[in-house]
């Protein structure tokens, strides 16, 4: 039998995540896991110390024991400032139960596959920034998995629908619908590379609002018929949970569905129709349809066109066929749809060979673009590590990551305009980094006559609105003057958001030759030693 490739994708979801392999057929497939379904909810139930379950039955639990289920951890790798969760005596960061839900999606594929699961490209939104992706990295760490690289989830979602050779030009819009999240981000294909131009998205929209909307509808009719309310209960609640979801998708293929649910010694059969769904969640798609309009105003404003060549759908919420009839009637491309949500971890996989591909050409000082260096060698290489990937030129030709991202939000400081507070942006949303901004002559002055100090407050937007009652303060410092300064002494700002994902602000009042700095860290990473530490502690948790 012939050996499988060594390497593998994952894609690490909000809601569900999976595994993908290039077969010998160069063919990206999925690891089916241990129940054979090609997706595991990524849901973590501590069920006793020392035992904690990963998947379908952690995601069950959910309403009957909340305190000692995880799920949507992802909303907060790279912020464990804001993530709390203990059990058993123990705090738990987010990269650990992420790594949790590796661990436990390694075993169940492992069972389908003959090569073992060790080296992994695992996926990460676009907007992530560097304290995310490396919370992300740490997690496949922890779990004791080699992490080759970690990739944007439209740029494999690309690469599985299929990116042409490096030499054709193509601007993709990818609309990624998922459990949890609702993301759009704007790609660029060429010669230079795979990159991003913007991205969008709504962070708490996603498949589940459609189930919510769907359990309070059958939660009421249910109620109009028995006078009982399941909701009431939670193991009740539970399961129209998990029936409601089962409804909704079973709608993406029938025009009606009948429900029947038991509760309280009382019975219904509620019929559920797909147009009934498609009502009560029509502001719901609207939302996306709208996000999906910003994201292609900011192109403009960013590369002065708005055209895109192909949109592709991702996430298993596109499933529902109201999702491409609307985004192609609206924006006027026939939306392509194929294994929404298989196609990231597979694009993962086939990052995750031309990973291994480069590698090799690199040790061995072949350069494949240029056809310079010892081909022999290379051959050679690659008979011996990958045999069984056929249509190498396929990878050679991928156009090579850039390592060019977009800030996810805007930046500003904290101004007076006329005597209202506002947040003076130094960084917009979706400018590439790394960047530095320095201020202009006569752009910032102090605010009031014989002022003697200076506060320096950086703020972070996440939407459009600068309005500081909407941003959120990231740091600050204050310039202490020497004496007192008239009002309008001009102070020169500079800002910088390195490569690393770390932020300078720094401000000079010019009549006093005073500075202030302040440098944010994100600190919502755990650091190395704590990685190798919570790794061991994994190591004896059972995850299954
Ligand atoms: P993802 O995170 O991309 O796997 O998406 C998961 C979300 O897709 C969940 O909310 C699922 O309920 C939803 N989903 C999966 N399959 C379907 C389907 N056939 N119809 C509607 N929603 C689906």
């Amino acid at each position: 039998m012939p050996q499988l490739t060594k390497v593998f994708g994952i894609d690490l979801g909000t809601t569900y995540s999976a595994v993908a392999y290039i077969d010998e057929f160069d063919r990206a497939v999925i690891v089916p896991n241990d129940i054979n379904e090609p997706t595991t909810p990524s849901a973590v139930y501590f069920e006793s110390p020392g035992h904690v379950v990963v998947g379908v039955e952690a995601k069950n639990m959910a309403e009957i024991e909340p305190e000692n289920v995880v799920q949507f951890v992802k909303r907060f790798m790279g912020r464990k400032d804001e993530f709390l969760f203990e059990y058993n005596g123990k705090q738990y960061e987010p990269e650990e139960i992420s790594a949790i839900i590796l661990k436990g999606l390694v075993e169940k594929a492992q069972q389908n596959v003959n090569e073992q699961i060790q080296d992994v490209v695992i996926t990460v939104p676009a907007y992530f920034d560097d304290a995310q992706r490396t919370a992300t990295k740490n997690a496949g760490i922890m779990a004791g998995l080699n992490v080759l690289d970690i990739v944007n989830e439209p740029i494999a979602a690309a690469l599985s629908y299929g990116i042409q050779a490096a030499n054709r030009e193509e601007t993709i819009l990818v609309y990624d619908l998922g459990g949890g999240t609702f993301d759009v981000s704007v790609i660029h294909v060429g010669p230079e590379g795979v990159k991003i131009l913007v991205t969008g998205g709504n962070h708490e929209l996603g498949g589940k609002d459609w189930d919510d909307r769907l359990i309070s509808y059958l939660a009421a009719a249910f109620e109009t018929e028995n006078g009982v309310n399941p909701l009431t209960d939670p193991h009740a609640h539970q399961e129209l949970r998990t029936k409601a979801e089962a409804v909704k998708k079973r709608l993406s293929q029938k025009m009606k569905d009948p429900f029947t649910f038991s509760f309280a010694g009382s019975h219904s059969r509620i019929e559920v129709a797909r147009e009934k769904l498609e009502e009560i969640t029509a502001d719901l798609l609207d939302l996306t349809i709208q996000v999906t309009r910003e994201t292609l105003k900011e192109l403009e404003a960013k590369t002065g066109a708005n055209r895109v060549d192909r949109i592709l759908l991702v996430g298993g919420s596109s499933r529902m066929p109201i999702v491409k009839q609307r985004v192609d009637q609206e924006f006027g491309v026939a939306a392509d749809i194929h294994d929404p949500d298989e196609c990231v971890a597979k694009g993962a996989a086939i990052w995750a060979v031309k990973r291994k591909i480069d590698t090799l050409a690199e040790q061995v000082g072949y350069n494949a673009q240029t056809g310079e260096g010892d081909k022999a060698a290379f051959n050679k290489a690659l008979q011996k590590e990958i045999e069984t990937v056929r249509n190498r030129e396929f990878y050679l030709a991928l156009p090579g990551k850039s390592g060019i991202n977009v800030s996810s939000h805007t930046y500003g400081i904290l101004a007076y305009d006329r005597g209202v507070q506002i947040v003076a942006p130094l960084l917009a949303k979706n400018t590439e980094i790394p960047f530095v901004y320095e201020s202009e002559h006569g752009m910032f002055g102090t605010a009031h006559e014989n002022q003697s100090s200076i506060e320096l407050v950086l703020m972070e937007a996440d939407g459009d609105s600068l309005d500081p009652a909407h941003c959120k303060e990231i740091g600050r410092g204050t310039v202490n003057l020497p004496r007192e300064v008239s009002k309008g002494s001009e102070v020169k700002i500079w800002f910088n958001y390195a490569a690393d994902g770390t932020m300078t602000l720094r401000a000079r009042e010019m009549s006093t030759q005073t500075e202030c700095e302040v440098k944010i860290v994100r600190s919502g990473v755990m650091d190395m030693q704590a990685v190798e530490a919570a790794g061991a502690h994994l190591a004896v948790l059972n995850a299954r």
